[in-house]
């Protein structure tokens, strides 16, 4: 049956685990699931590849990305910018291939108004002292930043209510199961045929 690819946005606060989620999940790829590499501003931590994690890149270069409206979403996330190249996801939907986005709050609901038939994860944390453990113990963020992360939790919770499913990251393998059963689900789904 030929149909369209559907997309899927798994998002979340910052620190809920949403990156290490999407891992798990490719490490065993699904058939016909195609992960968007977005680019970034930020600068590569150690171990990262360019055009694997990021499409790593200079506010210039990014910026001329969104003038020439490359980008089917952009956001300046903690200082740097990050988006999602467009031609990529609207050319493998096309292809009836699945696209998978790992995006900020913001992202998501941008392209909840652009793509509405998408199917969005909100990923949560089991606890907010959780997440402030988490923050703290990945090492990534001054203590002011963690702050200020936590501090935005409360805002980024209250749009649970523009997703369509909610996954509690409180063991990273059974969450990743869960987001792959949504999407074998969704592939079922009556709705879309
Ligand atoms: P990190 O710098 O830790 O890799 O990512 C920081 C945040 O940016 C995470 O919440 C991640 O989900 C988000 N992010 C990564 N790529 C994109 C993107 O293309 N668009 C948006 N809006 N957020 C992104």
């Amino acid at each position: 049956m030929n149909r369209k690819g559907i997309l899927f946005v798994v998002s979340g606060p910052s620190g809920v685990g949403k990156g290490t989620l999407r891992e798990k999940l490719m490490e065993t790829p699904l058939d016909g699931l195609i992960y968007s590499i977005s680019a970034t501003t930020r600068k590569p931590r150690s171990g990262e590849v360019d055009g694997r994690d990021y499409f790593f890149s200079d506010v210039k270069t990014f910026e001329s990305l969104i003038a020439a409206d490359e980008l089917l979403e952009w956001a300046l996330v903690y200082n740097n910018y990050y988006g999602t190249p467009k031609r990529f996801v609207f050319n493998n939907l096309e292809k009836g291939i699945d696209v998978l986005l790992e995006i900020d709050i913001q992202g998501a609901l941008k392209v909840k108004s652009l793509i509405p038939d998408g199917v969005f994860v909100f990923v949560l944390p089991p606890s907010l002292e959780e997440l402030g453990k988490r923050l703290n113990t990945r090492g990534k963020d001054s203590p002011t930043e963690i702050e200020r992360r936590l501090a935005c939790y409360e805002d980024e919770i209250s749009y649970i209510g523009n997703y369509d499913y909610v996954v509690v990251n409180d063991n990273v393998l059974e969450a990743a199961e869960k987001i792959r059963a949504i999407i074998i689900a969704e592939r079922c789904s009556a709705k879309r045929l």
